[in-house]
């Protein structure tokens, strides 16, 4: 068994999760690193925050896999005092690579998303924004897209999905927060991993009667809940974490890293990030 190189692993990641499958508007992919560089550990995160990258130098880590990426915007200048740049010169200085998939990574099968509703015991699900990849859809990429919905096994309490979220998913300060009726009993169930308030009319039209997502902000959630709106059929509310509801993937995403790694004949380390990255620490 020998090491990957960068190359190696940017061929593995995008095997897992396609780039084509990203939004137009996101970044993904390498975002620093020599590609023939050679890879004996692999540090996984949620954000590219400077203490994961301090933890990934500490344990000697060649590259940090991410979720967000570390400079979805454009930026100008890599100066060393600003935040994107001081990153980018930690990473060369002490060669490490830092890559991430996002929204290609919501929308792949054994997503993001598909994580979040498995969490609920759904394992038969759709994208709720299937992902259109042309003239000539690629039978690769179909039933991919952003968020899915499915339904329960069986007619289920709103308050009871929420109790078992709280549990399934890693505790947060912020928690698990219901909007609408915490009684009602529900079966279709919609699900976007992070923030998902721009999804209303997609978990409409498949009739999902909750929708589970993080970063709820008031007015979508007032108006999803608004009288006019509930005359079409009730939609209930479910916020998590927008880290809780991603990071349980990245688990997923280290069993099916280590399987490929090792079909294709390559050794190497996997560790998730110790550092816990949501940014919410204390209520009152
Ligand atoms: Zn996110």
């Amino acid at each position: 068994m020998r090491h990957p190189k960068v190359s190696d692993c940017v061929d593995v990641f995008d095997s897992l999760w396609p780039p084509a499958l990203a939004e137009s508007w996101d970044t993904v992919g390498l975002a620093v690193g020599d590609p023939d560089a050679e890879v004996r550990s692999i540090l996984l995160a949620l954000d590219p925050m400077d203490a994961v990258i301090a933890e990934a130098v500490v344990l000697e880590a060649d590259l940090v896999f991410n979720h967000h990426p570390l400079m979805l915007k454009p930026v100008k200048s890599v100066n060393a005092a600003t935040l994107k740049g001081g990153a980018v010169h930690t990473l060369i200085s002490n060669d490490i690579a830092l890559f991430n998939a996002h929204t290609n990574a919501d929308s792949a099968r054994g997503g993001v998303s598909d994580v979040l509703i498995s969490l609920l015991g759904i394992t038969d699900s759709q994208p709720l924004t299937p992902h259109v990849s042309g003239p000539a859809p690629d039978p690769e990429l179909a039933s991919t897209g952003i968020g899915r919905v499915g339904d329960l096994p069986a007619p289920t309490a709103v308050r009871d999905l929420a109790r078992q979220l709280s549990q399934k998913l890693p505790r947060t300060t912020t928690g698990v927060r219901i909007a609408g009726d915490p009684a009602a009993m529900v079966t279709r169930v919609a699900v976007c991993g992070g923030a998902g308030d721009s999804l209303f009319d997609a978990v409409r039209s498949h009739g999902a009667e909750v929708y589970v997502t993080a970063d709820l902000r008031h007015h979508p959630a007032t108006e999803a809940l608004d009288t006019a709106n509930r005359r079409e059929g009730g939609l209930e509310l479910i916020d998590v974490s927008h880290w809780a509801s991603e990071t349980v993937w990245l688990a997923a995403a280290a069993d099916a890293l280590e399987a490929e790694f090792a079909a294709r004949g390559f050794t190497v380390s996997l560790q998730h990030s110790a550092v816990n990255t949501d940014p919410w620490v204390e209520r009152f």
